[in-house]
């Protein structure tokens, strides 16, 4: 009678494969604020302002005051692989652009209610487009400032089996206003606005000045117990702030650390960081640091995972020693040997 049926090997749809990618990129509320602020920051963006509610999981929305996007690109912007920023696999050896894998938009749009508001300053009117679960609704052309607001609604409407695995918004939440802040102080020429449920949580100027970002994020006591870090050798520069022993904390919540503008996470230099703090702070402790990597791009590869959170470097053994030295040279005029601040 009835054969069991043999199945076919199929393509499968655009759609379908957008879904399955989306699991990649979006993980959390978190994942796709990061795509977000950092598309605006491609953007040049100076004003960023993040909204969230329920910690990201029902509402998100970024507002910037960057370049926009042209009104005849936006439906573009959307398709998986679309991206302004690199033309050819030899662009990927010099990338200084946060993005370049042209699958934020399309991820996100998959897996949520998207509202998307452009105009760039070449254009009189602006464009505005509704994607809800991959499809594209509502196009049309309205009247809005330059720059570009994102909104996301319903994170995982249509794939419940991904909702289920994530926290309870005051979690996701706070991995939110974790990463804001780490953003906030990799970038202070970037005025950054950061509301949680209605209520403003921080507001950094934008104006440079990296202890008055540390100020307006973490507070006064913060700002107080830092100093200034510096170190320079053939082709890296090592800037930022360095916490006392009075600022240290019981997880690695105050250990930043940025390579050429991109946040990053990385063993290497939370080693070397945490080897010249060694003698300082009691074990289980961690110090606060801030630390600004500039280094030729070519001497690093970002493109190691799709969140490109790691990197792998080309010298491993030279950044460790360069930060490790640094951090010691700095720390030793400040604290091993107190009469030098004595004499100041
Ligand atoms: P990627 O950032 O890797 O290029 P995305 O999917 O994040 O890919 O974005 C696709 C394209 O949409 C970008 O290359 C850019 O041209 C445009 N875009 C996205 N967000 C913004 C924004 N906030 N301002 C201006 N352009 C944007
Ligand atoms: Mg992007």
């Amino acid at each position: 009678e009835r054969r069991e049926k043999v199945s076919e090997i199929k393509l499968l749809d655009t759609h379908t494969i957008n879904k399955i990618a989306a699991g990649e990129v979006v993980e959390r509320p978190c994942s796709v604020i990061k795509e977000l602020v950092e598309n605006s920051i491609d953007a040049k963006a100076s004003s960023i302002t993040l909204e969230i509610k329920q910690g990201g999981i029902d509402f998100i929305r970024v507002t910037d005051n960057g370049v926009g996007i042209p009104k005849e690109e936006v439906e573009v912007a959307f398709l998986r692989h679309a991206t302004s920023k690199i033309e050819t696999a030899e662009d990927l050896q010099k990338v200084l652009t946060l993005g370049f894998r042209g699958e934020a938009l399309a991820s996100i749009a998959a897996v949520s209610h998207v509202e998307l508001l452009t105009k760039t300053s070449q254009d009189l009117t602006g464009k505005r487009l509704e994607v809800s679960g991959g499809k594209i609704g509502i196009s049309e052309e309205v009247a809005c400032p330059n720059g570009t607001t994102f909104m996301m609604r319903h994170l995982f409407y249509n794939v419940p089996a991904r909702k289920e695995f994530l926290g309870s918004s005051s979690s996701e939440g706070a991995k939110i206003t974790d990463y804001i802040s780490r953003l906030a102080l990799a970038h202070p020429e970037i005025s950054f606005k950061y509301i949680q449920n209605n209520k403003l949580l921080f507001t950094t100027s934008g104006n440079h000045d990296l202890t008055q970002a540390v100020l307006q994020v973490y507070g006064k006591e913060a700002a107080k117990n830092v100093m200034p870090l510096y170190d320079e050798e053939e082709g890296i520069t090592c800037t930022g702030l360095l916490g006392n022993t009075l600022l240290t904390r019981a997880n690695r919540n105050y250990e930043h650390f940025f390579i050429n503008g991109r946040t990053i996470k990385s063993t290497l230099l939370q080693r070397a960081v945490e080897d010249a703090y060694k003698t300082l702070v009691m074990v289980g402790k961690f110090p606060f640091v801030l630390l600004h990597l500039t280094l030729d791009p070519a001497t690093i590869d970002v493109n190691v995972h799709p969140t490109k959170m790691q990197v792998r470097f080309r010298e491993e053994e030279r950044i460790y020693q360069m930060v490790y030295k640094a951090i010691t040279k700095e720390l030793r005029k400040n604290h091993l040997v107190p009469e030098v601040l004595k004499n100041q």
